[in-house]
């Protein structure tokens, strides 16, 4: 076999476009929350891709599912159906309150598609107007054109002008703003159970309860971007379920295929016909190699162990995270809910987050930031006690150099 071209770290700079600054070394190999870089050396992974492999990596039930499919059929355009697709549409609403689902290939195409499906209800439902968007500040919905103008950082929208408009951005948690915003002529209200990107900042749940009531009134969807609080990630299914709130619309990526892209937007029958043959539509969306590992991923995570063990591990990173803290005064708040964890830097540390990332991977570790002040870690769903204390063990050196 001939040799493959051999590259470095550098040649990122060479030939990529340069949206990204990526780490100095190059993970080549993972096993379960183990990766190694091209020098062999081994890190110990808190980052789990940005909250997408929740098996870790290289899970045999990941593999086998890749392969099996692989082997048969990939894919066949949108004019056929596949069996893979049917499955993890039968698994999906029949674990959820949805109906029916839409299959795409990220987040933000099925934040697309719930904002597109939102606006044609509010179409079809003659209320002239009826276009209006409310988000809120700080959110993240993807990377879209429309999707960057939903999310509430105007840094990632403001140098694409003109932006689609008609969306209204008011702070999140508050109701009494989102209130004065809200009326006949909105079509949707978007937001995220915990806002991952924007800090690891739960909404409060009478907060929550509010939208759904408000939304009620003036024939809104209520839409709940899971992206990222998907899936098991909360150590339940999807955030929602912690919160007895049920939104219109759900939107599922990230986990969901377990590091193979994939994204799904949940609905009812009362809002799916909306989307007509010929409305929307993807290439991609819901190929046969997808489904299926999103089938065998989700069937894995959706048992009572594998939850129950993300809620225990929840409560053994925090133990250990706040040991740490007792020594080094370095976090304000350690926050989130299940293997989405958030912790907020003391002000005397502020935009340190990414240093500490950096340190991390020197320590072998990966982590994540969320903002500059948040050290975030979004784990395997199923990583091993050992690994986290080691992970914890690693995290301490690089802590140790910020604290001098
Ligand atoms: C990551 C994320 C997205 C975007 O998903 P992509 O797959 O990157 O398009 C949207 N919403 C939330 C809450 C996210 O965390």
């Amino acid at each position: 076999m001939e040799q493959p071209i051999s590259v470095t770290r550098s040649n990122f700079n060479d030939w990529m476009v340069p949206v990204f600054a990526p780490a100095n070394f190059i993970p080549v190999r993972g096993e379960g929350s183990r990766i190694w870089d091209q020098e062999n050396k081994e890190y110990i992974d808190f980052a789990g891709g940005i909250a997408v492999n929740a098996l870790g990596h290289a899970h045999p039930v990941a593999v086998n599912a890749l392969t099996e499919q692989a082997k048969k059929l990939w894919h066949v355009g949108n004019g056929y159906t596949n069996e893979p697709v049917l499955r993890l549409a039968k698994q999906l609403t029949e674990n959820t309150f949805a109906d029916k689902v839409f299959f795409c290939n990220s987040g933000a195409e099925a934040n697309e598609a719930a904002l597109k499906l939102a606006r044609k209800v509010g179409l079809d439902s003659g209320v002239a107007g009826k276009c209006g968007i409310v988000a809120f500040k700080n959110a993240f919905h993807g990377r879209t054109l429309f999707t960057v103008s939903a999310g509430g950082q105007p840094k990632y929208s403001q140098d694409f002008a003109p932006l689609p408009n008609g969306i209204n951005h008011v702070a999140f948690n508050d109701l009494d703003a989102a209130k004065a915003v809200i009326n006949e002529q909105t079509c949707a209200v978007i937001v995220e159970p915990i806002q991952g990107e924007g800090g690891v900042i739960p909404a409060d749940i009478e907060f929550l309860k509010g939208l759904r009531a408000l939304c009620d009134e003036f024939g809104a969807l209520l839409i709940f971007d899971e992206v990222q609080t998907g899936v098991g990630r909360t150590g339940s299914l999807y955030a929602y379920m912690n919160t007895g709130v049920i939104p219109d619309v759900l939107t599922t990526a990230k986990a969901l295929g377990g590091g193979f892209p994939v994204g799904a937007m949940l609905t009812t029958d009362k809002y799916a016909p909306h989307f007509s043959v010929g409305t929307h539509g993807t290439t991609y969306g819901g190929n046969p190699l997808a489904s299926a590992v999103a089938g065998a991923v989700f069937e894995f995570i959706n048992t009572p162990e594998v939850l129950e063990g993300v809620k225990h591990r929840h409560q053994y990173f925090l133990d250990a995270l706040n040991t740490l803290n007792a020594e080094y005064q370095i976090f304000e708040e350690i926050r989130g809910q299940g293997l989405l964890i958030g912790c907020v830097l003391k002000a005397e540390y502020a935009g340190k987050a990414k240093d500490i990332t950096t340190w991390a991977g020197e320590e072998g570790l990966l982590a994540l930031i969320a903002g500059p002040d948040v050290v975030r870690f979004t784990p395997s769903l199923i990583i091993p006690e050992q690994d986290i204390d080691e992970g914890i063990a690693r995290l301490k050196r690089a802590l140790a150099k910020l604290a001098k």
